[in-house]
């Protein structure tokens, strides 16, 4: 029997905001910050306190739900989600049950299969919880708790269960983060937790119109944590189904070491949290005009920014989205395409993409810490081009801007690197190779073409790399035609 599998994504992301949601505490960096520093009565649950909504947060909640094309309900309400936990001082969580602030959305994401179009069920507003550090002190266990997250505004974005794919869950995320960066509502860093991820899996034999029992998994904090676990949990159901066995639903973990799903806890059903309308908040109301001004305010988002990229820039459809992806990339491309006018885009977009990527990937660095300026990129390519330097010389200054910032042609001049082009020079170069290395020349006579590449080479390294490769050829060819035309 085949199967299908069918999954929707619960998304938190928390909201940016310069205070938390119901409470004027400030919202720290809680990797970074010490314990407890961002803490007041409202959030830390002190009985007879009131909540404040943040209007900025709505705003950003607003911003979101309109990038996903929702409908927005004009009034929506809080409500308690009651649950105990020690992260959790209230005993519950404000959040939105019934009337979420948004409905209806819809996300395009591309894959390899082409383009599929996935709804967005709903996109609610709640509050963060607290954390909870774990750690052993004289063989004893013991639970810290910093409350700087608890009453952080926490975004829900729900999908409906749309994806068939990990590879579909992959694009979901990563496009959906691009937005939640792009609308600068959430930097997308999920290795601090700012967003979270929980996949829903359930399978089902292809064809069947029913839903299968579904399971959740938590705990990932990255794409490839959120990929492999997706595709664990499709197979892992299926085996079940195959041996005759019955999925159970409950929320599973991710064990990253031994790359496989485990047992949490049986899933609680909706009953179980007793929710009501939150009795301390008035309904939220949003009024259109609100609406559409935040609406006229959403800058470009990323699908159009891809579509010009590939209108504008000539760019094919892959260079566009790695360029668009983060919107500090796609600026930084549009600043060097500027700065170096009259180079072709491709040229600029082939160095970000190929060696500049190469060289942050290996720095483990982003794109806000490059000392490499979009000018200083932007000239050294117009070197290349212009033919001053040639292409590996432009590699290596490339590498040594990335580490200094010093401007290439500074670089260039005081290394000596300036492309040599001088035809005669290069000729005699090419006539000293030819003559200390007979053997080779007898070979490349006897029928051996490639010794022709390792001759070209010999030449490149007497110029200590800096000769212009076409010159090199040219010189090098006609030598060896006249070589092959002499009577022997
Ligand atoms: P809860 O908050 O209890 O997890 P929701 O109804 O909000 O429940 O649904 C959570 C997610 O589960 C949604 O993204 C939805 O699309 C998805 N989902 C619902 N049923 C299934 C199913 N049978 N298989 C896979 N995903 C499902
Ligand atoms: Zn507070
Ligand atoms: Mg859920």
């Amino acid at each position: 029997m085949e199967f299908e599998a069918v999954i929707g994504l619960e998304v938190h992301a928390e909201l940016e905001t310069r205070s938390k949601m119901f409470c004027a505490c400030p919202v720290v960096d809680s990797t970074v910050a010490q314990p407890n520093i961002a803490v007041c009565p409202i959030c830390a649950g002190m009985p007879g306190v009131l909540p404040v909504v943040n209007q900025r947060a709505v705003e950003y909640a607003l911003r979101v739900a309109l990038a996903l094309e929702c409908q927005i309900n004009h009034t929506s309400l809080f409500a308690r989600k009651n649950y105990f936990y020690p992260d959790l001082p209230k005993g519950y969580q404000i959040s939105q049950y019934e009337q979420p602030l948004a409905r209806h959305g819809k996300l395009v994401i591309v894959t390899s299969q082409g383009e599929r179009l996935i709804r967005v069920r709903r996109v609610h507003l709640e509050e963060d919880t607290g954390k909870l550090t774990h750690v052993s002190r004289d063989g004893q266990a013991y639970s810290l708790v910093d409350l700087n997250r608890a009453g952080v505004p926490l975004l829900e974005i729900v999908s409906e269960p749309d994806l068939h794919t990990a590879e579909e869950v992959r694009q979901y995320a990563t496009a959906l983060r691009s937005i939640l960066r792009y609308l600068q509502v959430n930097s997308g860093d999920m290795q601090k937790g700012v967003m979270r991820i929980e996949p829903n899996v359930s399978v089902r034999p292809l064809g069947s119109t029913e839903f299968g029992t579904r399971t959740e998994i938590k705990n990932l904090n990255s794409f490839r944590a959120l990929e492999r676990g997706v595709a664990f949990e499709i197979q892992r159901q299926i085996e079940i189904i195959q041996k005759g066995g019955q999925v159970i639903q409950e929320t599973r973990g991710w064990d990253e070491a031994r790359d496989v799903t485990f047992s949490q806890r049986i899933k609680e059903g909706e009953d179980d949290y007793r929710y009501f309308p939150e009795p301390d908040l008035p309904p939220l109301v949003v009024e259109a005009e609100w609406i559409e001004t935040v609406r006229r305010d959403l800058p470009e988002l990323p699908a159009a920014r891809l579509l010009r990229f590939q209108q504008n820039y000539d760019l094919g459809s892959y260079d566009a989205s790695v360029l668009t992806l983060e919107p500090a990339v796609a600026d930084y491309f549009e600043q060097a395409v500027q700065a170096a006018s009259g180079i072709p885009p491709k040229t600029i977009a082939n160095w970000i993409t190929g060696e500049l990527f190469g060289l942050m990937n290996q720095a483990g660095i982003g794109i806000e810490e490059l000392r490499v300026t979009p000018e200083a990129l932007a000239e050294l390519t117009r070197m290349v081009v212009q033919g001053e330097i040639n292409q590996n010389t432009a590699k290596a200054v490339l590498a040594e801007i990335f580490e200094s910032g010093q401007p290439a042609a500074e670089i260039v001049a005081r290394r000596g690197l300036s492309q040599i082009s001088d035809a005669d020079f290069i000729t005699g170069l090419v006539q000293q190779v030819l003559s200390e290395n007979p053997d080779q020349i007898a070979s490349y006579l006897a029928g051996k073409e490639t010794v022709s590449r390792w001759l070209f080479g010999q030449v490149m390294r007497l110029a200590k790399g800096q000769a212009n490769p076409q010159v090199i050829q040219t010189a090098l060819d006609r030598q060896l035609q006249e070589l092959k035309n002499r009577p022997r």
